[in-house]
């Protein structure tokens, strides 16, 4: 391992880039209504993929090269990628060694969490909207709360804390339950956090009016707690709030009303290789193509630190010229 520290992954307003999403999957067991539409989302063949080897020569780049220090995995369903443990333990055993963690739908997770957390993951994002099962079929077009509970549970036993659940409230769906899902998080030790929904649907049909915006979560929340703001670090996205005077907090993750981009610390890699500089840009590096075409570390740093120098200032959903992305949120990886 080399002592010099590599130059930082800046762009041209001088934010610096340490954080990297890894999408390993498109693919899904869930079929949520903000996400995906039922049927007809064709997936990526298995040969556009990145393969385990080519996730890792990435990683490795990223890590050893460009600075970058903090790595989730994520997709689609990243639980749904075959030999993830294994893979898991080879990013940890990289001579640069990212702090490594998950965003998954938490279905599988009841049993893969150990072996997860043996293989050197750190810690755990699962999505939950409701605790009604009937209300989570129809979210999610599948009937398997019972499991994603399961999974909670079975990840915060195996120290992949603290575990944190993510919820987006949509309005008519699930905003009456804001509050009960905080209690349950605070219950059971795990930290709620709230995210607007996005524009970001696979199917397009996301409205401005049926977003619940941070200003209405906090308020459904108040009705039953106390908030108190906590002073905010770094580049985090949440808002955070300390609740009745405990040290127990809730986040709230405004990307819409409150956009955090002049903090963006994010660079996302796609499942099949493709480097984008925002969830919302409309080009991408083909990470890919220089792997499979024999490019040296070398090149792969220059094209990286090309896209995340064209990084625009921020995302446009608040103009009337926002478009939305071609690839949704299900292909970017959230
Ligand atoms: N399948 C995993 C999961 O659900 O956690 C990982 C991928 S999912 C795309 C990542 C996150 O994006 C989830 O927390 C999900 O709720 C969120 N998400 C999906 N569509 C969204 C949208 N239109 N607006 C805001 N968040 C969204
Ligand atoms: Fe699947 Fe996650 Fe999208 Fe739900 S939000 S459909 S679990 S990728």
């Amino acid at each position: 391992m080399s002592s010099t520290s590599p130059l930082p992954l800046t762009d041209r307003f001088g934010r610096v880039h340490s954080d990297l999403r890894v999408s390993l999957t498109d693919r899904c067991n869930l079929r949520c209504t903000y996400c995906m539409p039922e049927e007809g989302l064709s997936w990526l063949a298995k040969p556009e993929l990145l393969s385990d080897d080519e996730v890792l020569r990435l990683v490795d780049v990223a890590t050893r090269r460009l600075g970058i220090r903090t790595v989730r995995l994520t997709g689609g369903e990243p639980l749904l990628r075959r030999g993830l443990p294994d893979l898991v333990a080879r990013i940890s055993a990289l001579p640069y060694a990212p702090e490594l963690s998950i965003t998954t739908n938490g279905v599988g997770l009841a049993r893969t969490a150990v072996a997860l957390r043996e293989a050197g993951l750190r810690r755990v994002n699962v999505s939950l909207d409701t605790l009604r099962p009937e209300r989570y079929a129809e979210i999610t077009r599948r009937d398997r709360l019972s499991d994603v509970l399961l999974g909670l549970a079975a990840a915060q036993a195996a120290g992949l804390a603290p575990v944190k659940v993510n919820a987006v409230p949509v309005r008519g769906v699930n905003e009456d339950e804001i509050a009960d899902l905080a209690a349950f998080a605070l219950e059971h030790g795990y930290r709620m956090r709230f995210i607007e929904s996005m524009p970001l649907d696979a199917q397009g049909a996301w409205e401005r009016d049926r977003m619940i915006t941070a200003d209405e979560i906090l308020e459904r929340l108040r009705e039953r707690f106390t908030l108190e703001p906590v002073a905010r670090t770094g580049s985090a996205p949440a808002e955070e709030w300390r609740v009745d005077g405990t040290d127990a907090t809730i986040g709230v993750i405004a990307s819409v009303t409150r956009p955090f981009c002049g903090g963006c610390d994010r660079v996302r890699l796609t499942a099949d290789g493709q480097l984008r500089n925002c969830l919302f840009a409309s080009e991408e590096s083909d990470l890919r193509a220089l792997l499979r075409g024999g490019a040296d570390d070398a090149a792969v740093e220059a094209a990286w630190r090309v896209s995340v120098a064209g990084k625009g200032p921020g995302h446009a959903i608040n103009s009337a010229e926002f478009r939305q992305p071609v690839r949704p949120m299900s292909a970017i990886g959230g």
